[in-house]
């Protein structure tokens, strides 16, 4: 009876589908049972992980710029952040940046590591860049991790969203890995369906049942109706795959040409947007705003991003995430001139971003 509660780590035809599913993209057999585990969304998989899994005092490496949350969910379970920023390569005059040529250097990650660090949070393809890790990148990140005796939490809520012929890799399935890794995801991200908050954690045992735990105590369990609603999404979609209607073929189709509309009509008034190659967001550069009208209103010490923003709603009536939220604060000066905008939107919205930027260019 859907109106019940049913097994506490996940609705047995959701847990059942999603190993099937996933263990595929893993190289893993996956045990619905001991190897799965629903959540209330992503941040219900990342906050149980976080809970279980950080001491007081250990050490969490997050890479920037990042979801905002991993920072407060490793202070929230007594543990200490340890920031390393990809850092962009210039760029032919002229030329649009990519998010691929935001890197880490391998020396400055590699010295983050220390004997207290408990794990590193990877989340490809990330928010709010849209970088999405090449094999080589995660084979560094894997080797250190390795090396280092740590734990990785790997944030792909937007795996299956990968733009210009860029494959998604999960850490997870790269020699070593599996049994240090826990990999999380999301209905909401994948179906494009938000407020359905149906996520999960896929991972060993020997890792995954201190989640349990957590979550048993807890949460206690997901309401029933929204894993069964996914998991006939996935039914319907593992029937489907391949052929013509396939959801998970046209999400990201129609969102790549969403991306280049909004990339296309951005440039028309002087934003450089950084070009994604995964997810929902890109980030355009507001350098030359910066230069030309560096007086915005706002405290002097409030990052530039965000007056440009507030200043952005009131006259152009547009809406973006500043950046430098997504930065640790001694690093939100040095990324206070990019702002995102979300490029999964309908037809309409479109339009009226269209309009709008037409009346700021006149
Ligand atoms: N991870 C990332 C990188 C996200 O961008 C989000 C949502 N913005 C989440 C996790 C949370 O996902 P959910 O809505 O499923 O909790």
């Amino acid at each position: 009876m859907l109106n019940q509660y049913t097994m506490a780590f996940g609705y047995p035809p959701l847990t059942k589908i999603l190993a099937s599913f996933f263990g595929k993209l893993l190289g893993q057999e996956l045990d619905p049972l001991k190897n799965v585990l629903v959540t209330v969304g992503a941040y219900g998989a990342l906050f149980t992980a976080f809970q279980a899994l950080v001491d007081e005092g250990d050490e969490v490496i997050i890479i920037e710029p990042f979801f905002d949350c991993y920072e407060s969910m490793t202070l929230m379970a007594g543990g200490h952040p340890v920031f390393v920023s990809l850092k962009p390569s210039p760029t032919g005059d002229g030329d649009l940046d990519s998010s691929n040529n935001w890197q880490l250097d391998p020396t400055e990650l590699a010295s983050k590591f220390t004997s207290r660090t408990k794990a590193l949070v990877l989340n490809t393809p990330n928010n709010p860049l849209g970088k999405v890790f090449s094999k080589a990148e995660l084979e560094l990140v894997a080797s250190l991790c390795q090396q280092h005796d740590v734990l990785c939490f790997a944030d792909e809520v937007y795996q299956l969203l990968v733009y210009d012929g860029v494959q998604h890799i999960s850490i997870a399935s790269l020699p070593g890995m599996w049994d240090r890794t826990l990999t999380i995801s999301s209905a909401g991200k994948i179906f494009g369906a938000t407020g359905w908050k149906v996520g999960w954690v896929l991972g060993p045992n020997h890792i995954l049942r201190h989640l349990q735990t957590v979550h048993q105590n807890s949460v206690f369990h997901c309401p029933t109706q929204a894993q069964a609603a996914v998991a006939k999404s996935f039914e319907w979609e593992q029937l489907h795959m391949g052929q013509p209607g396939s959801y998970f073929a046209e999400f990201p189709k129609a969102m790549q040409r969403n991306r280049d509309h909004m990339i296309h009509s951005l440039q028309t008034v002087g934003l450089k947007p950084v070009v994604p190659h995964g997810g929902y967001f890109l980030i355009a550069d507001i350098s030359d705003f910066k230069s030309k009208m560096p007086d915005l209103p706002g405290a002097a010490e409030e990052p530039y991003d965000r007056r440009f923003v507030k200043w952005m709603i009131i006259n152009k009536g547009l809406m973006a995430i500043p950046v430098s939220i997504f930065y640790s604060v001694p690093h939100q000066k040095d990324f206070d001139h990019y702002i995102r905008f979300c490029f999964v939107k309908d037809e309409a919205t479109l339009q009226a971003m269209d309009e709008r930027l037409q009346k700021w260019k006149a």
